[in-house]
């Protein structure tokens, strides 16, 4: 794979790099042992400011380029997941029950790699700015760094990240502009009856015929209520109610996920949702509860940015290996704040075949740092040249 030949010098320092991550993964907020590794690479490489603590265990370093200039921001994700490996790798983890099963291990090793490289030669204006974050996974530690105040402590003017993607071709970029990961909620509707005898029905308010009949109303906001080429998921996918067979339960709950990338889309099914939750309700006797909790919106890439870090991302790989039309995801992704408080691109890196991200024999593939590394020190060379 074509990359920075200087980069492509220390591809074996990198892989040592991330074979550590990997031995040690932390979970969310919390990592001292991850933070410390980045902030001792970071010294040794020469940047020239390490802000350390911010959201707890996110860092943000500067490197300075020649002459006046905007701060560009790039940004990796460090934390690992409650899953137990099963790669049987010799580098697996060394912690029972945590693992780096969505690369975020590469992620920053990738970063790390491209601050070697931009402090060595400094062939770029201005200013970047790595930003390495916690609890990406759960917790959104992207906006806790952004409630931190780190685009405007830093005057950050524009923000790029990528995520490693097993199953497509290893070193091959792909992208869209706009929407590219949705917004990911959550509901729960707690119903309330009376319960009793079973074999005494009419005594009771049974809460499971509206409880079915608002699941089944939930499924008509996708099939009735929204625009058929728009993008949504309504998914119930947990009911909970009864103790015994000759019961009528007083109380039954059930549970699920929303996705969607139009925040207008977002409002018109939590508005949905409410309708057919309270007038269900008063037409079975009932009372009902509805509750709805926002999880990260949608990660929107600004078109002009996406255009920019293909041109990039052509130059590292050839315009045959980048996809700037690939179908966006029904996931999520917290540098979605990030990307709501400043313009800029998130893309994918293809790893290659293997397992998928969060599947206990997921690994990243360390042929492809050098790759994403290049990448990354090639777009702040472009995006603010010297002179
Ligand atoms: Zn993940
Ligand atoms: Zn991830």
């Amino acid at each position: 794979m074509p990359v920075v030949n200087r980069i492509a010098d220390f591809a074996q320092d990198m892989k040592t790099w991330r074979q550590w991550l990997h031995r040690n993964p932390e979970l969310g907020f919390d990592l001292p042992k991850t933070a410390g590794f980045v902030a001792e690479k970071l010294r040794a490489f020469g940047v020239d400011e390490i802000h350390e603590g911010i959201a707890q265990s996110g860092i943000v370093a500067i490197i300075e380029g020649q002459g006046a200039g905007p701060t560009i921001g790039l940004r990796a994700d460090m934390d690992a997941l409650p899953i137990h490996e099963e790669t049987g790798a010799e580098h697996a983890s060394q912690t029972p029950g945590v693992m780096h099963a969505c690369g975020h291990d590469g992620h920053t090793t990738m970063l790390l790699g491209a601050a070697r490289y931009l402090a060595e030669t400094r062939n770029f204006a201005g200013r970047v700015a790595l930003i390495f974050q916690p609890a990406e996974e759960d917790g959104g530690g992207g906006e806790a760094m952004v409630q931190a105040g780190i685009m405007e402590r830093f005057a950050i003017a524009r923000v790029f990240a990528m995520h490693n993607a097993p199953e497509f071709a290893a070193g091959e970029f792909f992208c869209t502009p706009g929407p590219i990961m949705a917004a990911v909620d959550e509901f729960t509707v707690t119903v309330q009856g009376k319960g009793g005898h079973a074999a005494y029905p009419h005594d009771c308010t049974d809460p499971i015929p509206p409880l079915l009949a608002m699941v089944q109303g939930f499924g008509t906001i996708v099939s009735r209520n929204h625009k058929p080429i728009d993008d949504l998921v309504v998914s119930v996918t947990q009911i909970h109610t009864g103790t015994a067979n000759n019961v009528v339960p007083a109380r039954a709950v059930f549970s699920g996920t929303v996705r969607t990338f139009d925040p207008k889309v977002q409002e018109m099914v939590i508005a949905r949702m409410e309708e057919l939750v309270q007038g269900t309700a008063a037409a079975y006797g009932v009372t009902a509860e509805f509750v709805y909790e926002r999880g990260y919106p949608a990660t929107v890439n600004d078109p002009g940015s996406v255009d920019f870090a293909l041109g990039v991302a052509a130059e590292v790989v050839g315009a045959a290996r980048v996809d700037g039309a690939v179908e966006r995801m029904m996931g999520a992704e917290d540098f979605s704040y990030m990307l709501n408080a400043r313009p800029g691109a998130y893309l994918f890196l293809g790893q290659g075949e293997g397992a998928f991200c969060h599947h206990p024999a997921y690994d990243f593939n360390d042929e492809v740092a050098p790759v994403g590394a290049s990448f990354l020190a090639r777009l702040v060379e472009r995006a603010q040249p010297v002179g």
